[in-house]
């Protein structure tokens, strides 16, 4: 039998895991099995040949019982409602495991950001604000960056917020340039909470992260500065990455410098030259023999097909959804350490709260605070994923890291849920 693929149906089988092994009160299961609200847009925007293009665009608020939706916006040419709706059901976990104040959304539109110039981005962006305008500020529902789209992305979505509402509402958005009010910090945020992260996994799993090889999968936001932290911040050896196109292998480890040559010279890091380098697809650098695997590209990544193939001791999910469930299974059985997206990568989100935070209040804090307070939180959300895992494992139920993330998460929602009287 093929695995179903369909992120909405991977993430609701998901919850139904967690729901059974914690014993969930049905009622609540089925409020956390569909999101609140679904918003699908049609937005035409007037292209560089004078032609109007219609992009179909969505807005999931998933779960706002803890607070605000909050999720960010994806332009890919394969965006899908089930995808988004996903992906802003692991937000509404992403934010509660973390225990700040905000429920899950996620928006995306249907677009290929490659083929279009920085006027048609300006003109979609800001369209696709004018068309989602009344569902979302900053008390409501607080958009972010994620697959191709960018601080200035979000610079353009604030000046049109604030065209409609009639004054700047900085907070609307997250992830604006820090001249916007963005914050410092918030750039590298999601990696660098990746790496605090690996530090309390390296430790517990007795992994030596100055000796350890990495293999990192994506070269955007988060996987390019997983690769740049760890090698900053442990002295890791970083020995594979890849981009959408293919990827490179260079036992000896990789240069940033020549990384950057590649991409920018011949648009791929494939491309990277060097005495040992060669080129690999970005199947193979899943599965090389390396100690510690991060995905930071997209879903579906490490299946049922290939998750036996998988070496690494430690698999940190800096991408969200990149293993599916039965991978997941496979994985455990393997003995291989993995960590779920919505604890490795809540980095993100944490950094967008303190900058939602630092927006609200007028109160704007120095990057070192930023970085404490994101270490803080997130080593805690580690921390309680393993202790609920190990008080699973003295009643003798084995759960993976996801299950006993998730249990913590939709058990924070549904008491919200409880005391709001939604069931
Ligand atoms: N897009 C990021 C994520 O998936 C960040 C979301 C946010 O900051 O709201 O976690």
């Amino acid at each position: 039998m093929t695995e179903n693929l369909n992120p909405f149906a991977i993430a609701q089988k998901q919850l139904d895991k967690a729901a059974e092994v914690m014993n969930l009160d049905k009622q609540a299961l089925a409020i956390l099995r569909e999101p609140r609200r679904t918003l699908i847009v049609n937005i035409p925007v007037r292209m560089r040949n004078g032609k109007t293009q219609t992009f179909t665009g969505f807005r999931v608020q998933y779960n706002d019982a803890r607070g605000p939706a909050k999720g960010g916006i994806r332009f890919h040419p394969e965006e899908t409602l089930d995808t988004v709706k996903a992906l802003s059901a692991w937000m509404t976990w992403k934010c509660s495991l973390a225990d700040i104040p905000f429920g899950g959304g996620k928006g995306g539109v249907i677009c290929d950001p490659k083929k279009m110039n920085d006027s048609e981005l300006e003109a979609l962006s800001r369209a696709y604000i004018r068309a989602i305008g009344q569902f979302i500020g900053p008390d409501k529902d607080v958009p972010a960056p994620d697959v191709s789209t960018t601080p200035q992305t979000m610079a353009w979505m604030m000046d049109e917020y604030a065209n409609i509402v009639g004054h700047n509402e900085f907070g609307v958005i997250t992830g604006k340039p820090v001249e916007l009010w963005g914050s410092e910090g918030r750039k590298d945020s999601t990696a660098m909470g990746g790496m605090y992260v690996m530090r309390e996994a390296a430790k517990m799993q007795k992994i030596n992260l100055k000796k350890a090889t990495i293999a990192v999968q994506g070269f955007g936001n988060a996987g390019m500065y997983a690769y740049t932290l760890s090698k900053s911040m442990f002295g890791s050896k970083v020995v594979a990455i890849s981009d959408s196109k293919g990827g490179v292998y260079d036992p000896d480890g990789l240069d940033l410098k020549k990384l950057e040559e590649a991409k920018q010279k011949t648009g791929t890091v494939m491309n990277y030259k060097s005495k040992n380098a060669e080129k690999i697809t970005n199947e193979k650098l899943l599965e090389l023999d390396v100690d510690i695997l991060i995905p930071s590209a997209i879903e579906n990544q490490v299946r049922a097909d290939n998750a036996d193939k998988v070496k690494a001791k430690l698999l940190l999910e800096l991408a969200n959804g990149p293993v599916t469930p039965e991978a997941d299974s496979i994985l455990h059985e393997n003995g291989v350490f993995d960590l779920p997206d919505f604890l490795v990568n809540s980095g993100g989100v944490i950094g967008s709260y303190f900058e939602w935070a630092q927006n609200q209040s007028k109160i704007y804090w120095k990057t070192p605070e930023f970085y404490a307070r994101l270490d803080e939180i997130i080593t805690k959300s580690f921390k309680d994923t393993m202790d609920l895992r190990k008080s699973y494992f003295e009643k003798k139920q084995k759960i993976t890291p996801r299950t006993a993330a998730y249990i913590i998460a939709v058990d924070r929602v549904a008491k919200a849920m409880k005391a709001r009287g939604w069931y």
